[in-house]
């Protein structure tokens, strides 16, 4: 018999596939979502159930709302939390990402507690609950990243969806310890590019992407380094956790560290001229006084820009067993998506 999931922010970029790659493989979905009535956010899953013959199923539920998770957890063995703010443009850090990101792993995680049947929990955590800053590789005299480090300099006022990335994963954690039901998986992905399967998200990825094509960065990008991988590879990261017995812990999935510039290169070293992309990279002290058109505060401008990173992605190979998507491939199949859909 096949395996009844829960899954939270199926909606989303990154859900949409992890849901996608359940379905092709039978498994029964429950998908919660904030609004039951608005169809258009699911529809491209229920086509996909539709077309596999597997079944599908819809739950209201808010990650603000306590006991809002508990109908749909009932039943499952498998709980897949997913859902959490990714915009960095906030008003109120507290009220916008850090409450749903936090409030969310407790009320997620106590349905699945609750349900007396859910045996491993699957958790979307982030490269930003690794590390904070690019220079903080330096100032703790590491040459990479591992699964150990624990990002220690994000708070509510700086790079604040960071730390809610922590409070989140920190606080799985502590309620993971505290029962002996299920097993925590943690998938840490760093940024993600692909193309989406909805056009309704609004996360950072597809807005970056946006932006690159349309000519935000086009008078010089910042020297900006950060880790890449596929969307598809993330989903297939969670589908690994839930299928592999011996997954455990956290998994950084990551291909690559690269610039923005390094991935404007990829771009036109296909399209050639044919979107507006950066030609040259923003010195820092030009940064210091425009960085607020790009959203960059001083303090991140400083702690950044110009530090590079690495991130061993080593465990989420040979222990998970992930293979990787070549980041140019990625780029292209997102581009020609946004073409197609005429996003851009
Ligand atoms: P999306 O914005 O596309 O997805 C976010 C999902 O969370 C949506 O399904 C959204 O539902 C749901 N959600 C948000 N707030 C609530 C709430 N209050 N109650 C219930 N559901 C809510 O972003 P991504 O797919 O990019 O991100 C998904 C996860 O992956 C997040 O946990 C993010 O931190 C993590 N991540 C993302 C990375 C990236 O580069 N994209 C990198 C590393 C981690 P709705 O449709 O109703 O808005």
């Amino acid at each position: 018999m096949k395996k009844n999931v829960m899954i939270t922010g199926a909606t989303g970029y990154i859900g949409s596939w992890v849901a996608k790659k359940l379905l092709e493989k039978n498994y029964n979905l429950r998908i919660t979502v904030r609004d039951a009535k608005n169809k258009s956010k699911v529809q491209h899953l229920i086509d996909i159930a539709e077309k596999n013959g597997s079944k599908i199923e819809l739950f209201e539920a808010d990650l603000m709302k306590e006991g809002s998770f508990d109908e749909a957890a009932k039943g499952c063995e498998i709980v897949v939390h997913v859902a959490s703010p990714f915009f960095l443009n906030v008003k109120d850090a507290k009220k916008d990402l850090i409450q749903p990101a936090l409030q969310g792993t407790k009320n997620v995680l106590s349905a699945a507690t609750k349900s007396g049947t859910v045996k491993r929990v699957v958790l979307t955590s982030s490269v930003a609950a690794v590390h904070g800053d690019n220079i903080d590789m330096k100032i703790k005299g590491l040459t990479e990243f591992t699964e150990e480090n624990f990002n220690d300099s994000s708070s509510e006022t700086h790079q604040p969806y960071s730390y809610s990335k922590v409070l989140a994963e920190k606080e799985a954690w502590k309620i993971a310890e505290n029962q002996n039901q299920w097993d925590l998986v943690v998938i840490n992905p760093s940024f993600v590019l692909g193309p989406s399967l909805t056009n309704l998200s609004a996360s950072e990825s597809l807005t970056f992407m946006k932006d690159m094509l349309t000519g935000k960065f086009q008078m010089g990008a910042p020297a900006l380094f950060f880790g890449f991988v596929d969307v598809r590879d993330v989903a297939e990261a969670h589908v690994l956790a839930i299928e592999n017995q011996t997954a455990e812990g956290r998994n950084i999935t990551s291909e690559r560290v690269m610039s923005v510039m390094d991935l404007a290169e990829i771009i036109r070293n296909k399209y050639g001229k044919k979107y507006k992309l950066p030609v040259m990279k923003s010195p820092k002290f030009m940064l210091y006084m425009i960085g607020w058109m790009f959203g960059l505060s001083t303090k991140f401008v400083k702690r950044n820009i110009g530090y590079p990173i690495k991130l061993n992605n080593r465990k989420s190979i040979e222990k998970l067993g992930l293979k990787y998507t070549e980041m140019q491939k990625t780029v292209i199949d997102m581009v020609e998506q946004m073409e197609e859909q005429k996003v851009i």
